[in-house]
This record gives C-alpha cells, sequence and structure tokens, in this order.
C-alpha cells in the first residue's frame, strides 16, 4: 500500500547543518561545471559538434556546460524508438510504471543539495528558490506515480442485467514535452513524469537555457530503472526542431509550458493532421500570467505588503504566478505602498550562489533587454515609486522595481514583463478592484487581501484566474495542494499537481460485455 502524498519539506537554511551541507553541493557542483552532455535516444548517447553552451546568469562567462543539438533526423530517430518502447511499456502496470517514478523521487531526495546547487548556476536560482524548485520536482514524481495508481482501477459503472460494463484508462502513444527554464527542474519532472507514467514515451526537448539540469533528470530515471527508449532527450535549437516535433505525425500529445507566442503556435500546428496521421494531438498549453494581488480597504496592510512584495520579486518576478499589478483601494492605497517601497529597500540583490542573496540574476541578454524597456515604458505610463537600476557588468542583475499611479490599461499594466516590475493602481470600491483585476487577456493566478467575507465569496466566483488566492500571496503552488493552471490566454488550465492532470495523456475506454 502506497501512503497518502504528503509535500516534500522546504530546507531550513537557518540551521547551520543545512547551510554547511549547501555550501558542500555548491562546490560540488562548480568542480562539475563545463561538461559536455548528449542527447539520450533509445538509451544510446549521442555527442555533436553542433552544441548549446548553457552559461550562468550571474556570471556570464561561466560555461555551465555544452549540451549536444538534435537535427530533424535525431527526431525521426527519438520517435522510432519511442514507437517502438511503447509497445512493451504500455504493458507495464501502472504501478510497476509508478516504482520507476517512487525510486526517481528516492534518488533525487538523496541528491536534493547538488540539484538545487545545479539550479543556482543554470538558471540563476538564489537557494531558497532553488531548494523549492528541487522540492516540486520530487513532489510531481511522488504525486503522479500515486495517482496513476489510482486511475490504474478504472472507475465504477452500473451493471444492467447480463450487462457488465468497465471504464479503463489507457496510454496514448509516445509524445512532446517542451518546457521552459524557470522552474528548470520542477517543471521538466511534472511534464516528463506524467505522461511517461500513463505508458507513454517521451520526447523532451529542453529550454535551451536550462539543458544541464534536465539531462540530469534523464540520467535520474535511467538509474530508476526506466526502459530505453521511454525517455528521448533531444535537446536543439527551437527554430530548427520545435516545429518538427509538434508537426511529426506520431507526436500524440505535445505537453508545453511557456510563452502565449510559442503556446498559441504550437496549439495551431497541433490542430493540422499530418499524412498519416491518425489521431487528433492532445495539446496542453500552459502559458503566461499577468498576475494581480487586489487589497482591500478592510484588510491587513502589512500582511497585503509582504504578499505583494514576495510575488512580485520572488525569483525576480521570472514565475508565471509572480504579481506584477498591485490593486489597491483607494482608502488604504497611500499606506500599502508606503509598507511595499519599505520591505523592497529590505532585499538584497546579487549573484544567487551567496548565502542570503534574495533575487539574483534574469536569465538572459534577452530578458534583460526587455525587461529595461518595459522599465522605460513604466516611466512614460506611471510614477517610478522605487528602483528601475539595472547591471549587467558580470550578471544581468534588475533591480526591482516599483510604479504607481497607473492608468489600469496601461501597457505595464496588461503584458507580461516576467522580471522583478511591479505596478500599482487604485480603485474606489471593491467592484472596480475585481473589475481591473480581470481586464487582461490573462487569467493564471491571483490574490485577494481583504478582511470582509462577502468581499471573499465574490471574488471566488468573479476574479477570473485559475489559481486564487485569499490572505496571501499569489505565488507558490505545492503539488498535491493547489492544482495549477491557468484561464483565459494562460492557458489549457490542465491543473498540473492536481487529480485531473493525468487524464490528458491518458485515453478513456468503455468495456460493455453481455452475460
Ligand atoms: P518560451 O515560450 O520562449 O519557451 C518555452 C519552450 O518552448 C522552450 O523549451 C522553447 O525552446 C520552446 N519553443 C520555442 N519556440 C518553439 C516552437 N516554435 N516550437 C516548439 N517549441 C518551441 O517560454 P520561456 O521563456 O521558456 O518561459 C517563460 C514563459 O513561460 C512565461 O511566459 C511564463 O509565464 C511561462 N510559464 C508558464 C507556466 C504555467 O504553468 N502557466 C509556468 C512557467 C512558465
Amino acid at each position: 500500500m502506497v501512503l497518502p502524498f504528503k509535500h516534500e519539506p522546504f530546507t531550513d537554511f537557518k540551521a547551520e547543518e543545512n547551510r554547511k551541507a549547501f555550501e558542500d553541493a555548491l562546490k560540488q557542483v562548480q568542480g562539475e561545471l563545463g561538461r559536455e552532455y548528449p542527447l539520450v535516444i533509445n538509451g544510446e548517447k549521442i555527442y555533436t559538434d553542433d552544441q548549446l553552451v548553457s552559461t550562468n546568469p550571474a556570471n556570464k562567462s561561466q560555461v555551465i556546460g555544452s549540451v549536444a543539438k538534435a537535427t530533424k533526423e535525431h527526431v525521426d530517430q527519438a520517435m522510432n524508438s519511442a514507437l517502438e518502447a511503447f509497445q512493451a511499456w504500455r504493458e507495464w502496470t501502472p504501478a510497476e510504471r509508478a516504482d520507476i517514478l517512487f525510486k526517481a523521487a528516492a534518488i533525487v531526495r538523496r541528491r536534493k543539495h547538488e540539484f538545487s546547487a545545479w539550479l543556482v548556476y543554470d538558471a540563476g536560482k538564489p537557494w531558497d528558490q532553488a531548494d523549492g524548485d528541487t522540492a516540486e520536482g520530487i513532489d510531481f514524481l511522488e504525486y503522479y506515480a500515486r495517482q496513476m495508481i489510482e486511475l490504474g482501477k478504472g472507475k465504477a459503472l452500473n451493471d444492467r442485467p447480463n450487462e457488465h460494463n468497465t471504464y479503463i484508462y489507457q496510454p496514448m502513444g509516445p509524445g512532446v514535452t517542451i518546457p521552459p527554464w524557470n522552474f528548470a527542474f520542477a517543471i521538466v519532472c511534472g511534464t516528463v513524469a506524467a505522461p511517461i507514467v500513463a505508458g507513454n514515451p517521451v520526447l523532451l526537448k529542453p529550454s535551451e537555457n536550462t539543458p544541464v539540469i534536465a539531462y540530469k533528470l534523464v540520467e535520474v530515471l535511467e538509474e530508476a530503472g526506466l526502459p530505453k527508449g521511454v525517455l528521448n532527450f533531444v535537446p536543439g535549437d527551437p527554430e530548427e526542431i520545435g516545429d518538427y516535433l509538434v508537426d511529426h505525425k506520431d507526436t500524440h500529445f505535445i505537453n508545453f509550458t511557456g510563452s502565449r507566442a510559442t503556446g498559441t503556435r504550437i496549439m495551431e500546428r497541433a490542430a493540422k493532421v499530418q499524412e498519416g496521421q491518425q489521431f487528433l494531438k492532445r495539446v496542453v498549453a500552459e502559458m503566461g500570467g499577468k498576475d494581480t494581488i487586489i487589497v482591500d480597504q478592510d484588510s491587513d496592510l502589512d500582511l497585503a505588503a509582504d504578499a505583494i512584495v514576495n510575488s512580485a520579486f520572488g525569483f525576480s518576478g521570472q514565475k508565471c504566478s509572480a504579481c506584477s499589478r498591485a490593486i489597491i483601494h483607494e482608502n488604504v492605497y497611500d499606506e500599502v505602498l508606503e509598507k511595499a517601497i519599505a520591505l523592497t529597500k529590505k532585499l538584497t540583490v546579487g549573484n544567487p550562489s551567496e548565502e542570503n542573496v534574495y533575487m539574483g540574476a534574469v536569465v538572459n541578454q534577452k530578458q534583460f533587454d526587455k525587461i529595461k524597456d518595459y522599465i522605460e515604458i513604466g516611466k512614460n505610463e506611471g510614477v517610478l515609486a522605487y528602483g528601475g537600476e539595472t547591471d549587467h557588468t558580470n550578471g544581468y542583475l534588475v533591480y526591482p522595481t516599483i510604479f504607481k499611479d497607473l492608468d489600469p490599461k496601461a501597457r505595464i499594466m496588461q503584458e507580461e514583463i516576467f522580471g522583478p516590475v511591479v505596478a500599482f493602481a487604485k480603485a474606489k470600491d471593491f467592484d472596480e478592484l475585481l473589475e481591473i483585476a480581470n481586464n487582461t487577456e490573462y487569467g493564471l493566478t491571483g490574490a485577494v487581501i481583504s478582511n470582509n467575507r462577502a468581499h471573499l465569496n465574490r471574488a471566488r466566483y468573479d476574479f477570473h484566474v485559475g489559481n486564487l488566492y485569499f490572505n496571501r500571496g499569489c505565488t507558490a503552488a505545492i503539488v498535491g495542494y493547489h492544482p495549477f493552471g491557468g484561464f483565459k490566454m494562460s492557458g489549457t488550465d490542465s491543473k498540473a499537481g492536481g487529480p485531473d492532470y493525468l487524464q490528458h495523456f491518458l485515453e478513456a475506454k468503455t468495456v460493455s460485455e453481455m452475460f
């Protein structure tokens, strides 16, 4: 019997022994930087001359690793190996497949700080954020394994005299997993583990920003006993192989997390039936956000400021769930803004490999330039209340930035920035707070800070986001506790880490027998 799911605890870095263990892991990983990593197709490791070079966002000249680049021919080879592996993998029982994930979770748990240390270097995550990313990866492995054991039982149907009906779930066939870089371990774990435990081989194309930590998961699953061909690792240039992976006639599903632009492109392309394709492709597309915290006049203003600051600036705002809009009742607007600025002043920015750095560098030059542009746009659209500085001498540092007095339709109130920039706007009453909260094309996360029960009840139904939080920030969803996925242009609302997620990768089958 498998015990119920409990999430992986976070490391307490106040404890000397944990700090020491993390420092040791950082040293160990530092000694392993700069290595080469292969493609993995049908269990075979393939090195290529053409490579993706991953560098440290906080120290641009430091190479994390060089990763082989797959071509279209490699994609064909990987798909053939996946099709072949499917014949045997689909016959494994759900419990047998789940055991691979349980073992993988155990391996990662034993080497937890090492994985987090890779995230510090590869993705620029501060210690606590890296620790949360690794913990979430473990959670996905543990949670989906349990979910599959449950779904393996099928669902109950009614029988009639002389008629016996059953409802079972079966795998679909090979598909493609395309994750982003910002939860470079957790989202790779979740988006790979779910289709695999459901019985479907996967072609994993990691983000070009963070391919090394993705490779580490491939190694773990191999060590855990995953048969060859069930997970094929095909990193590459998305312009070269992205469409090809999506369009492939044998791609049964595309499990995508990333930007709105890429997600909608994948949706559109996947809808076209290719020559020889004998099924409709399924697309899970979890995309961007423009997430809002609203603060009611009757509310705990310290809690409000703390929720805004941590949700806006944790991991430099590079979370799909990050708060980038704070909409405040006019009677408490000045006070919340003042408290938020005071808290922001205390935040430390620097190289995240050092302890106690709250914010590291943003992921790359492209994001750095984009955020800088938005800071300029913000200066025209509103009033710069705090921050606005950037520095790219060694790494891509963007300091926490607060704009105030924005028009609800301003660009920095509407467009995803994906950096440490939050815009404040005021509203006259709760109706207007909600109206502004709902006025973007996104609908991912949101939070309401209020002591008014009637207002919370209204927000429960009228605040159009997939993940709504009351009297807390709008980030930090936990697998199995806060299933995650957005409405509107934030995506297909797949609810990662939730009880309905695995069905995206399964076909439900009704079998009716006459006795
Ligand atoms: P992105 O869209 O640039 O890239 C995501 C992935 O898509 C990468 O692996 C990339 O290589 C690949 N890709 C790019 N072009 C492709 C193409 N034509 N065909 C196939 N694949 C292609 O996004 P990003 O910058 O990696 O991630 C940041 C975005 O992800 C933000 O918008 C953020 O909000 C979103 N995100 C959403 C969630 C969620 O759960 N909703 C979670 C994390 C991040």
